[in-house]
Order: C-alpha cells, then sequence, then structure tokens
C-alpha cells in the first residue's frame, strides 16, 4: 500500500459548497480545507466548517480547518456587475468613498490609500495581472492610466510596485475574525502579511485569549517578512509560501530561489511549511493541468513542503475535483521517483527532550531493520512532529485519543494519523490494539516488523519515552 506523503490543501469557495462536491473532494484526497477570511461573511465559514465536520465523522477521515485571515491587503471594493473589462489606455479611478463600481472607478476597503501613494506609483491588481500607473491624487480619489488591462472582479487585491504599502498587520477585522475561528474550532490560523515575528506573537495572544488551541501559519507574502524570515520562522508553527503578493512584491523570478530558501529553513527549525498559489491556475477553466503545472507541483513535493494548496481551483474553478486529482496524482508519482533523503534533516548534536531522542533513534532503528510502519501514540503530537522532520520514508501511523490533535496532524508530510480508543491503562492492550489498527489500515502484514513508540504512563502530553519493536501477529499472546 503506498500512500501519499505530501498534503492537499483546498481553498472552499461557491465552487465548493455543496456537500456532494465536498464530500468526494474529502474522498478524492483533500487533508486541510482553507477558509478565506477574505470572502464571505462569519455566518458562511461556520456553515462550511459545520458541513466539513459532519463529512469527516461520516468518512472517519480528519481533515483539518485552516482559517486564513485577510490581514491588512488592501483590496478594491465591489462592482455593481461583479466585474469589468479594463483596457490598456483607459482612465481608471480607485475612489475610497465610491460605495458600487463601474466602468469607470471602483471603491476601497482601505479608505487610507490615497494618503499613500503618489503621481509615478504603479499598482498591482489582482496579484499583477492588473498595472495600474497613478496620473495624480484628487481627495480621495486615485487617477491612474491602465497600462495592463484584462478582468477586474469584486474585492481583488492591490500592491506597491517595490512594497510598503500598510503597517497595521492584524487589522480589526482580523481580530473580529480570530474569533469566528475559535468558535468554529480552527486548527490553524494564517496571519497574512506579518512583518516581524511580533505580529506572529501578537496573533498567538489573541488566539489564546479567545480560548483556541489553533496553530499560527505566517503567510511569506512581503519584501519585509524575507528580512525577518528566521525569527518569524521561530515564532510561528507552519509558514506559507504565498507566492501571488510575494512575486508582485519581490519580482516573480525571486520567488523560485525563496521558496527553496523558505523550506529548507522551516524545515530544519522543525517547522511545517505549505506551498501556495497558482499551483494548478489552469485548472479554474480546464480539466487537465499544464505540464508547467505538473512540474511545479512536482518540484515543491522534491523541495520538501509539507503541503501544496489550491486556492481559486478548488475555490472557485469549474473543475474542483480534477484538480485535487491532479495534484494527488503529480505528489504520488514526485514521490515515488524521488525519496526525501537528500532533504537535510534536523539532527541536533545534542537532544534536550526525551520525546525527541526516542523519536530520532526511532528512524534511525526503521531505516536498518526494515521496518514497515512506525506507530506513535501521542496526545499532544510533539513526538510526531520530530518523526515528521526526519524525513524518513517509513510511514508514520499517530494513533491518538485526541481528536484535536488527528486534525492538526493532517497537515504533517508523511503522518497519517488514526483514532484510537483507550479505554483502560493496561499497556500490553493498548500496544495490542494500535498493533491491531495497523493490521486493519493495511499498513503491516503478519510477520513484518513494526515499530511503537509511546510514553509510559500512557496518556501525558510530550511523554514519549518507549520505543518497541514487535513482529506483527507473534507477540503479546496472552491478550487474544
Ligand atoms: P492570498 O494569499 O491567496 O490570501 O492572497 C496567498 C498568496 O498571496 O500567495
Ligand atoms: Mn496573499
Amino acid at each position: 500500500m503506498t500512500l501519499r506523503k505530501t498534503k492537499i490543501v483546498a481553498t472552499l469557495g461557491p465552487a465548493s459548497s455543496d456537500e456532494a462536491i465536498l464530500e468526494s473532494m474529502v474522498d478524492a484526497g483533500v487533508d486541510v480545507v482553507r477558509l478565506n477570511f477574505s470572502h464571505g461573511t462569519a455566518a458562511d465559514h461556520i456553515a462550511r466548517a459545520e458541513l466539513i465536520r459532519d463529512i469527516c465523522r461520516r468518512s472517519g477521515r480528519p481533515v483539518g480547518i485552516l482559517c486564513d485571515l485577510q490581514g491588512p491587503k488592501i483590496r478594491i471594493g465591489k462592482f455593481e456587475n461583479n466585474r469589468i473589462l479594463l483596457k490598456v489606455g483607459e482612465r481608471f479611478i480607485l475612489d475610497a468613498s465610491c460605495p458600487l463600481g463601474n466602468q469607470e472607478r471602483v471603491g476601497l476597503d482601505y479608505k487610507t490609500l490615497p494618503d499613500e501613494v503618489e503621481p509615478g506609483a504603479v499598482l498591482l491588481l489582482d496579484d499583477g495581472r492588473i498595472v495600474l500607473h497613478v496620473e495624480a491624487v484628487e481627495g480621495r480619489q486615485v487617477i491612474c492610466t491602465v497600462t495592463a488591462g484584462g478582468v477586474l472582479s469584486n474585492n481583488k487585491g492591490i500592491n506597491r510596485q517595490g512594497g510598503g504599502l500598510s503597517a497595521e498587520a492584524l487589522t480589526q477585522k482580523d481580530r473580529d475574525d480570530i474569533v469566528t475561528a475559535v468558535a468554529l474550532e480552527a486548527d490553524y490560523i494564517a496571519v497574512s502579511f506579518p512583518r516581524s515575528g511580533e505580529d506572529i506573537e501578537l496573533a498567538r495572544q489573541l488566539v489564546e485569549e479567545a480560548g483556541g488551541h489553533a496553530a499560527i501559519v505566517a503567510k511569506i507574502e512581503r519584501a519585509e517578512a524575507i528580512e525577518a524570515l528566521d525569527e518569524i520562522i521561530e515564532a510561528s508553527d507552519v509558514i506559507m509560501v504565498a507566492r501571488g503578493d510575494l512575486g508582485v512584491e519581490v519580482g516573480d523570478a525571486a520567488v523560485p530561489g525563496l521558496q527553496k530558501r523558505m523550506i529548507r529553513s522551516a524545515r530544519l527549525k522543525n517547522k511545517l511549511v505549505i506551498t501556495a498559489t497558482q499551483m494548478m491556475e489552469s485548472m479554474i477553466s480546464s480539466p487537465i493541468p499544464t505540464r508547467a503545472e505538473v512540474s511545479d507541483v512536482a518540484n515543491a513535493v522534491i523541495d520538501g513542503t509539507d503541503a501544496v494548496m489550491l486556492s481559486a481551483e478548488t475555490a472557485a474553478g469549474q473543475y474542483p475535483l480534477e484538480a485535487i486529482q491532479a495534484m494527488h496524482r503529480v505528489c504520488m508519482e514526485a514521490e515515488r521517483e524521488y525519496d526525501s533523503h537528500h532533504l537535510q534533516a534536523p539532527i541536533n548534536d545534542e537532544f534536550e527532550f526525551i520525546d525527541e531522542a526516542i523519536s530520532m533513534a526511532s528512524v534511525y532503528v526503521a531505516e536498518h531493520l526494515n521496518v514497515k510502519a512506525i506507530a506513535a501514540l501521542t496526545k499532544s503530537g510533539s513526538s510526531v512532529t520530530w518523526l515528521s522532520r526526519s524525513n524518513t520514508n517509513v510511514p508514520i501511523y499517530a494513533l491518538t485519543t485526541e481528536r484535536n490533535t488527528r486534525r492538526k496532524l493532517s497537515l504533517y508530510r508523511g503522518v497519517y494519523p488514526y483514532h484510537i480508543e483507550q479505554p483502560s491503562k493496561d499497556l500490553g492492550k493498548i500496544l495490542y490494539d494500535a498493533e491491531e489498527t495497523l493490521l486493519r489500515l493495511g499498513a503491516v502484514n503478519k510477520g513484518d516488523l513494526m515499530m511503537l513508540t509511546f510514553g509510559e504512563p500512557i496518556g501525558k502530553a510530550g511523554g514519549t519515552n518507549t520505543l518497541q519493536i514487535v513482529r506483527v501477529g507473534e507477540h503479546r499472546r496472552e491478550q487474544r
């Protein structure tokens, strides 16, 4: 049995709101869904989260929920007819006091833009697809000439070439949305446009104050974040290579190299990483990806990303299911061709934690003893982080009583979270059940070697202190 190691994150939207489509997406292999707080209301997000939880309960597969905060992204408002077509050479006005846009002007959700740009500035809309040159600023109006045209639809983002717009990292809307995200039990909350580790720490504090348990994702998407990369990685649990905005700010050609640097740095610091944006872009309107897109996804897998992400492909595209199937197939093939041993693992000279020592030892043994699977009995998932970062090709089955831990582990490369009951404190029985679970899943067969890591006494978070090797079906006869 071969499993996909790289995880798939799919953004939900109008194209993926229907229960039957969502169910087929989960069946096709979505590991984490992303709720994009740049669009929709709190009620929309809560309804989607409930639907996902229902589907998970039915399918028995844990799917994580990532709530992506809008951040201080500067966006245009809405149009009377949802979209317009801009032609090169036309005049177009960004007007902070315009309620509903038309062919001539559009509103701004970021009211101070006219105070922050001057004639000569270059504004890039919709990840750089539309380019406007600022001719003049008159009161609340920014008067521009279109230098690259195309379709412009509701709420698209605005960046200034060279960066530097907007200071605040967590807006009032983000603070309100954190409360919504905690209420819907988000497993991950993503901070957009952070500039520093402090921005991440503030988000973490707000999540804690709201009573949440979500891990924090830092989206690396502005020039300042590259300068503060180490500090941001250290402050967060996960980084996202947010290639859309990042490409606009630093130039598209700088993104591939930065992607590799970010993935390597995150892994070496024992953090997770998601590679995002335009991965299967043409599949918004085509049932098959381009060769270039296939290569892009495969290269992210080879770089060592934990997850690849779909945005508009699943949120608003015509082929959400096909996009997931394509990603699945490309990841599987890339993993088959390239084992992960070329990736550098974060091996400390001295281990600081006991669960770290056990996890590193178990990977070493597993790879030298033809072990078919590692079953990690875990409460918090911390031992599993070490296992996942080791880049082993031995599948890691995370067995846990904790629902939140299962959902969180859905993002980890090479990790398969499963539910396990622990009705008794009888260790022999618990280990026997773990073995049976892996047999039932087809992870091991009778006669295979498998490995168990666990903490004794059982059930303490971060308490992994034991490593056991068993030949499946030969031991614990007394339990049968
Ligand atoms: P977004 O972030 O989709 O929220 O803009 C990702 C990116 O910028 O790549
Ligand atoms: Mn972005």
